[in-house]
């Protein structure tokens, strides 16, 4: 059997380096390309405004949809800035294991499963799922998250008989439900803008990856070339892992290597075009739809506040003891231009 549990299927286009938001965003040439796309021929002819209006219009579009239909709405990929072409990567919707050896560890993690009848599932007496959910409430209608003050978010899993999309306890579970947009931007590489205005706590997007182990990532890191580069990796962690590092009781954690890390870098979905920013617009939140206290959390991004139409989606790195993007020994300047920027991105 082949090493690699990913699919085959490609996304995208073409070609390019990478400058996806994770990849640091190094400024880069900030030429603007003008478009020069002449208005199509079968087109009755316009008078000189209304095709100055409609030129404005244009965009160059690199990409009409970087998910190849795997989303529920297509995410185009905009170029106003220069001649890159969209950024190649396979695009999944959840992390997979890289290989047998993790595969075969995380299969052992069982799904979290309930007998809820419908509407139940907001109940922690009745609902396995939501037994640990206190003090939070996914609102599937709106994809909304309330009450954000829990360290793990458990959602109900495929195994459960409660309805995907009436359970109060899926949202994570059920996928991208806003409309988004890669685009390049002045500064910083590729980054996501909203399609649409998106409410405060609205789900937006999980951070999806393969799944490598502390050792596949200490490999993939030392490798020079195509996989040797750490810019799109993510740690998470697993429940155990949470516990140790924040104890219940409040004592001092450990620290510790992760056990598991996210890479993007060449199977990812829209989250890995996320810049960094020190004013973010977005958050991270842990979310966890297996019993097992050793199966990685998923990472998942909410609207920190309201976010209008064409805002681009940033979240603050977080460079500390639990979230590694990177190494100590390199610094990134932070171009994201908020007025509290720190300069550094990690
Ligand atoms: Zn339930
Ligand atoms: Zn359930
Ligand atoms: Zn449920
Ligand atoms: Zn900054």
């Amino acid at each position: 059997m082949s090493d690699l549990l990913l699919p085959a299927s490609s996304s995208s286009s073409s070609t390019t380096n990478l400058s996806g938001s994770n990849q640091p965003n190094q400024p880069r040439n900030h030429k603007r390309h003008k478009t020069t796309h002449p208005p199509p021929s079968s087109l009755p002819s316009v008078i000189p405004h209304e095709q100055h209006e409609r030129h404005l219009q244009l965009r160059t579009l690199v990409s009409t949809d970087i998910s190849n239909g795997r989303e529920r709405f297509p995410i185009p990929c905009v170029n106003d800035i220069d001649k890159e072409r969209a950024p190649k990567f396979k695009y999944i919707l959840r992390p997979v294991p890289r290989s047998q050896s993790v595969a075969l560890a995380l299969s052992s993690c069982e799904h979290t499963k309930c007998n809820c009848r419908e509407g139940d599932c907001n109940n922690p007496r009745n609902c396995a799922c939501a037994f640990d959910n206190q003090t939070h409430s996914h609102m599937p209608r709106d994809h909304t998250l309330t009450y954000i003050d829990v360290p793990v978010i458990r959602e109900c899993s495929t195994l459960c008989p409660c309805h995907s999309g009436r359970c109060p306890n899926r949202v994570v579970g059920n996928g991208i439900c806003v409309q988004l947009e890669v685009f390049k931007t002045q500064n910083c590489g590729w980054g996501v803008r909203a399609a649409q205005d998106i409410p405060q706590n609205t789900f937006i997007a999980e951070y999806s990856g393969e799944i490598l182990s502390h050792d596949e990532a200490e490999a993939r890191k030392s490798t020079s070339g195509k996989d040797g580069n750490d810019s799109y990796f993510l740690e998470t962690e697993t429940l155990d892992e949470l516990h140790r590092r924040f104890p219940a009781d409040g004592s001092p954690g450990e620290d510790f290597d992760t056990k598991y890390v996210l890479d993007a870098k060449r199977f990812g979905n829209v989250a890995r075009f996320f810049n960094g920013s020190c004013s973010p617009n977005v958050r991270k939140e842990k979310v966890i739809d297996r019993n097992s206290e050793a199966y990685p959390v998923r990472l998942a991004f909410y609207a920190k506040r309201e976010i209008k139409k064409g805002e681009e989606l940033c979240w603050n790195y977080e460079y500390n003891k639990t979230t590694q993007r990177g190494s100590l020994d390199h610094h990134l300047t932070c171009y994201c231009g908020a007025l509290n920027c720190q300069g550094v991105l990690y």
